[in-house]
C-alpha cells in the first residue's frame, strides 16, 4: 500500500473503492503520517497518530514534522535524505508529544505522488520501550562484565568445536600472562601443557557426548613467559541450541602454590622414606595391634621373605611368649601416657620360628587418625655373644684369681704355720709377738707371755712310739687353744715347747688362764693304738716390764722361760709366775 505502485494510474476497475483505503489508513494500528516533503507540513494523520501525539487531528494536521522532532531541522533533512536515497530503511528520531513527553520513534518513509504532488508517507513505530529494554540490557551486561572481570577465579567462555576463547575475564588472562585480546585469539589447546592435553580432550569428549554434565581436573597451563601454572579446572557446557553444546564455560583457579607445597611435601616424604628404607635400625609399624609395615632392616632381622607372610600378624606373633606379658603392659602404658616404652632387651620370633635377641623400644603415634605404634629394634645376637664370651672370660679369670689367692694363702699358711699342730711357727710367732710388744710398750699396756713344756715327753715317745707322741702333741695343742681368746697368739717355740702371747693381760690375770690350760691338758685322755695316755704341762708366766728394762719381746720370753724352768725344778705339772726375787736368783 505505501509504495509507488499505489499511484492513481494503477487503479483498475476491479480496484476497491477509494473509501476502503481511507478506512484502512484511518483504522491501521500503526502510526501513519502524510508529509509534504519541502515544508514538512503534516498533511494527514491516522487515528493511531492522533492517539500517539495527543493533539486533535485538526491541530496535528496544521503542524510541521520539524515541530515534533527534537533534532535540528537540517539534521532531520539529512536523515530523511538517507532513507529516500535508499541508504537506510528507516531513521530513529525523538518525537515530542503534546504532553511534552519525548518518545523514541523509528520512521519508515516512502515517497508517493498523489494528484501530481510529491508526498512522504511515513509509518512511525514507538520504540521507546524497546530502547529502554536495550539500555537496561546494556547496563546489566556492563555490570555483569565488571563482575566477571573482578571474579577471583578465571572464567572463560570457549567455543566447544574449536576450543577458541570467546570471552575471558581479567583473572583468566592474568593467570597465563596474556592480554584479553591475545587470549581471545588463542584456543585452550595451545596453552595447555602437552602432558595434560590428552586428559583434558578426553574429558571434553565426554562432556560433548553428554556422558558427564561437567568435569573437574587439575592441569598445567603454559604461561606466556613459558612457566608452568597449575590450575584447578571446572568445565560445564553452555547449551544454546542443538545436541552438542556450542560453548562451554571453564572456571580456573591458580593452585600453583598448593601444588608446589604438595611437591615439597612429597619430596620430603620421599626423603624420609629413603632414610627409613636405608636405616640400619629395624622398624615396624603396628596399627590396631596388626603389623602394617616393616622396613628392609626389620625384614632382614625377622627373616621375612615376602610381605604376604606378614598379613594379619599381630604385634605378639613376632615376640617370644616369655615377653608377652611385659610387652602388653608396656604397650598399655605407652598408649595411656603417650610416652615411649624404654629400650628393652627381649627375644623376637623369626618367621621360621627361631628366636632372635633384640633390643627394642616402642613409640606411640597417631597414623591416619588411628593409634599406632612404631617399634625400633636391633639384632643384638652378636653383641650378646660378645657379652657372653666376656662374661665367661671374666668368670674364668675370677676362678683363676681365687685359685691363685688360695694358693697364696696356703703358701702364707705354710710359711707361718707349724705343720703338725697348726699353730704359728717360731719365726712367725716372733714376728707377731714383736708387733704386740711394740703396741703394748707404746701405749703402756700390760702384756704377758706364757711358756709351757710337756713333762717327760721323751718317755711317751719311747713307750708309745713317735707317732703316738705326735698325736699326743696335737691333742694337747687343741686343748690349749680351746682356752684362748681371739686376740691371744700361740706358736711353737721349739720341740714340745710353746709360747702364748696375751695382749692387754697382766701376769696376775695370765696365771689363772695358765692354770686352766694346765688342768685341761692334765685331764686329757689320748687313745693310742696301745693304751690311753695322759700328759702334764709345766708352765712359766712373765709380764712386760715398763720400767725400762724390756726393749725387745725376747726379754719377756726369757723371763717366762726362767719361770718354766722353775716349774720343772719344783716337780713339774705346775705354773710358776716369774718373780725377780725368787726365779731371777736361780
Ligand atoms: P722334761 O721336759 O719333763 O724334763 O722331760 P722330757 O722327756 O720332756 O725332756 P725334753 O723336754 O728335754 O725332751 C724333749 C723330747 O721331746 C725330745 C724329743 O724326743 C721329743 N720331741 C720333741 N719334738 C717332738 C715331736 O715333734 N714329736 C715327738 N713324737 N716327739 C718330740
Ligand atoms: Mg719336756
Ligand atoms: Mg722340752
Amino acid at each position: 500500500m505505501a509504495s509507488k505502485k499505489s499511484s492513481p494510474k494503477n487503479r483498475g476497475a476491479s480496484a476497491p473503492d477509494e473509501q476502503i483505503f481511507r478506512l484502512m489508513f484511518e483504522g491501521h494500528s500503526a502510526i501513519m503520517l502524510l508529509i509534504e516533503p519541502q515544508t514538512g507540513n503534516i498533511l494527514d494523520a491516522n487515528q493511531s497518530a492522533v492517539d500517539f501525539y495527543g493533539y486533535t487531528k485538526s491541530k496535528l494536521c496544521g503542524m510541521t514534522i520539524q515541530e515534533i522532532t527534537t533534532l535540528p531541522p537540517e539534521q532531520v533533512a539529512v536523515e530523511r535524505q538517507k532513507i529516500l536515497n535508499g541508504k537506510q530503511k528507516y531513521s530513529v528520531f525523538q518525537h515530542r508529544l503534546a504532553s511534552g513527553e519525548v518518545r523514541v520513534v523509528e520512521i519508515h518513509l516512502s515517497p508517493i505522488a498523489l494528484h501530481e504532488k510529491q508526498m512522504l508517507f511515513s509509518i512511525i513505530h514507538d520504540i521507546t520501550a524497546r530502547r529502554q529494554a536495550e539500555e537496561a540490557l546494556r547496563e546489566s551486561e556492563s555490570r555483569f562484565r565488571a563482575l566477571f572481570d573482578q571474579m577471583a577465579v578465571g572464567v572463560a567462555r570457549i567455543e566447544t568445536q574449536t576450543g577458541k576463547f570467546i570471552q575471558v575475564n581479567q583473572k583468566d588472562y592474568d593467570i597465563v600472562g596474556y592480554s584479553r585480546e591475545e587470549m581471545e585469539s588463542l584456543d585452550f589447546q595451545s596453552i595447555t601443557h602437552p602432558d595434560d592435553l590428552q586428559a583434558d580432550l578426553e574429558n571434553m569428549e565426554q562432556l560433548k557426548s553428554g556422558t558427564v554434565r561437567e568435569y573437574t581436573m587439575e592441569k598445567r597451563l603454559i604461561h606466556k613467559n613459558g612457566s608452568i601454572v597449575w590450575v584447578a579446572l571446572t568445565v560445564s557446557p553452555m547449551w544454546v541450541s542443538g545436541a552438542v553444546p556450542d560453548f562451554h564455560i571453564a572456571i580456573v583457579q591458580d593452585i600453583t602454590e598448593r601444588k608446589q607445597a604438595e611437591e615439597a611435601l612429597k619430596e620430603s616424604e620421599e626423603r624420609y622414606r629413603t632414610l627409613i628404607e636405608w636405616s640400619p635400625e629395624a622398624m615396624a609399624v603396628y596399627q590396631d595391634g596388626k603389623l602394617i609395615y616393616l622396613n628392609p632392616a626389620a625384614i632382614k632381622v625377622l627373616g621375612v621373605i615376602s610381605t604376604e607372610e606378614l598379613a594379619g600378624k599381630s604385634a605378639l606373633d613376632l615376640i617370644h611368649p616369655d615377653f608377652h606379658q611385659m610387652v602388653l603392659a608396656r604397650i598399655k602404658n605407652s598408649t595411656d601416657t603417650g610416652v615411649s616404652a624404654p629400650l628393652t632387651e627381649m627375644q623376637f620370633l623369626k618367621v621360621d620360628g627361631n628366636t632372635v635377641n633384640v633390643e627394642s623400644h616402642a613409640m606411640p603415634i597417631v597414623y591416619n587418625g588411628k593409634p599406632s605404634m612404631i617399634v625400633v629394634f636391633r639384632d643384638i645376637t652378636a653383641r650378646k655373644q660378645g657379652e657372653d664370651e666376656l662374661k665367661y672370660a671374666k668368670e674364668k679369670l675370677e676362678a683363676a684369681n681365687l685359685e691363685l689367692q688360695a694358693a697364696f694363702e696356703h703358701e702364707q699358711y705354710l710359711a707361718h704355720t707349724d705343720v703338725l699342730t697348726g699353730v704359728n711357727n717360731r719365726r712367725y710367732l716372733f714376728e707377731l709377738a714383736e708387733h704386740e710388744f711394740e703396741v703394748a710398750k707404746r701405749y703402756q699396756r700390760p702384756l704377758s707371755v706364757i711358756m709351757f713344756d710337756l713333762d717327760h715327753f721323751k718317755q711317751i715317745n719311747d713307750t708309745f712310739g713317735h707317732a703316738a707322741g705326735d698325736q699326743m702333741l696335737e691333742s694337747v695343742i687343741q686343748a690349749v687353744c680351746a682356752q684362748l681368746r681371739d686376740v691371744d697368739l700361740i706358736g711353737r717355740y721349739g720341740g714340745e715347747e710353746f709360747i702364748i702371747i696375751l695382749p692387754m693381760t697382766s701376769a696376775q690375770h695370765a696365771y689363772p688362764l695358765a692354770e686352766r690350760i694346765r688342768i685341761s691338758v692334765a685331764a686329757l685322755r689320748v687313745k693310742t693304738s696301745k693304751s690311753t695316755v695322759t700328759v702334764t704341762l709345766s708352765i712359766g708366766v712373765a709380764e712386760i716390764n715398763h720400767a725400762a728394762q724390756d726393749t725387745v719381746v725376747e726379754n719377756v720370753i726369757r723371763r717366762a722361760d726362767q719361770a718354766l724352768y722353775a716349774a720343772k725344778q719344783a716337780g713339774r705339772n705346775r705354773t710358776v709366775v716369774f718373780d725377780p726375787n725368787v726365779t731371777g736368783a736361780t
